[in-house]
C-alpha cells in the first residue's frame, strides 16, 4: 500500500540565514532544489521527498511555526525574543548568523538630562534590558535604518544587532552596552513534535551532528 505522507516544512528567511544553513544542510545530507536568491518559488523543493522549505521573512518564521503552517523553522533569537509566548520549543541552537544585540550611539556626545531615547526594532529586548536595571528609558520602534536615528535627533542611542561594527563605525556610532548574544535557532511547532515525533526527532538530531562537525 502507498502511504501519503505530507512531506515536513521548514520555514527559513533568505538572505543571510538561508546562507549560513546551506552548508548545515549539505552536511545533513539535504539539498535544495532552487535557489532563493535567483527563482521567486517561495516554497522549494529538497532532494528529500518528505522535506520542502518556506521561503519567509525572518520575523515571520515563529508565526508560521506556531500556527503549524510550518512544521519548524529556523530564527534568530533576536526574533525569538521579540516574540513572547510558549508556542514552540527551541530545542537547538545552530550557531549560525551570530553577533550581538547592542545598546549603540554617538561616543562623545553625553545626552539629554531625563530620559534616554532608544530606537529599535527590538522593542521588547530593549524594554526589559532597561527595566532591569531600574532605567526609565523611551523605545521608539523602528523597521530598519536604526544607525540613522542619533544622527537626527530622533533618539540617543540605539539598540541594534552588530557583528563587525562597520555598519555602526560608517554613521560615527560606537558599540556601548552589550545586551545579549545572538544566533539562530531551530524552533519547531509543539503539535508537530508530538504528532510527528519520529521524523522530527531525526531531522533534530542530523542537525546537532551537522552543527558540531561544523565546529
Ligand atoms: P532581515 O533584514 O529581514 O531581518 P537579515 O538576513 O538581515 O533579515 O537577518 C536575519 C537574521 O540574521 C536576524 O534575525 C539575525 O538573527 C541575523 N543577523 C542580522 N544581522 C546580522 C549581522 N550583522 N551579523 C550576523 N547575524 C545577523
Ligand atoms: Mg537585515
Amino acid at each position: 500500500m502507498l502511504l501519503m505522507v505530507e512531506p515536513l516544512k521548514l520555514a527559513l528567511s533568505k538572505g543571510r540565514i538561508f546562507q549560513e544553513i546551506l552548508p548545515l544542510l549539505a552536511i545533513a545530507g539535504i539539498y535544495p532544489r532552487d535557489d532563493p536568491k535567483t527563482s521567486r518559488k517561495l516554497v522549494l523543493d529538497t532532494n528529500q521527498a518528505d522535506l520542502k522549505l518556506v521561503i519567509i521573512r525572518a520575523a515571520d518564521v515563529p508565526t508560521y511555526v506556531e500556527y503549524g503552517a510550518a512544521d519548524f523553522g529556523v530564527a534568530g533569537k533576536d526574533v525569538l525574543l521579540e516574540h513572547p509566548g510558549n508556542g514552540l520549543y527551541e530545542p537547538l541552537d545552530l550557531r549560525i548568523a551570530c553577533c550581538r544585540m547592542m545598546v549603540a550611539g554617538e561616543p562623545e556626545v553625553t545626552p539629554r538630562s531625563g530620559r534616554l531615547r532608544i530606537a529599535t526594532k527590538y522593542v521588547h529586548s530593549t524594554r526589559r534590558f532597561y527595566a532591569e536595571r531600574g532605567e526609565q528609558v523611551e523605545v521608539i520602534k523602528l523597521y530598519g535604518s536604526m544607525e540613522l536615528a542619533p544622527l537626527v535627533g530622533l533618539a540617543d542611542r540605539i539598540v541594534d544587532l552588530v557583528d563587525t561594527g562597520n555598519t555602526l563605525r560608517a554613521n560615527g556610532l560606537a558599540p556601548l552596552e552589550h545586551i545579549t548574544d545572538i544566533s539562530s535557532r531551530l524552533v519547531v511547532n509543539k503539535a508537530s513534535m508530538k504528532m510527528r515525533h519520529q521524523r522530527i526527532k531525526e531531522f533534530i538530531c542530523l542537525m546537532a551532528e551537522a552543527v558540531e562537525k561544523q565546529h
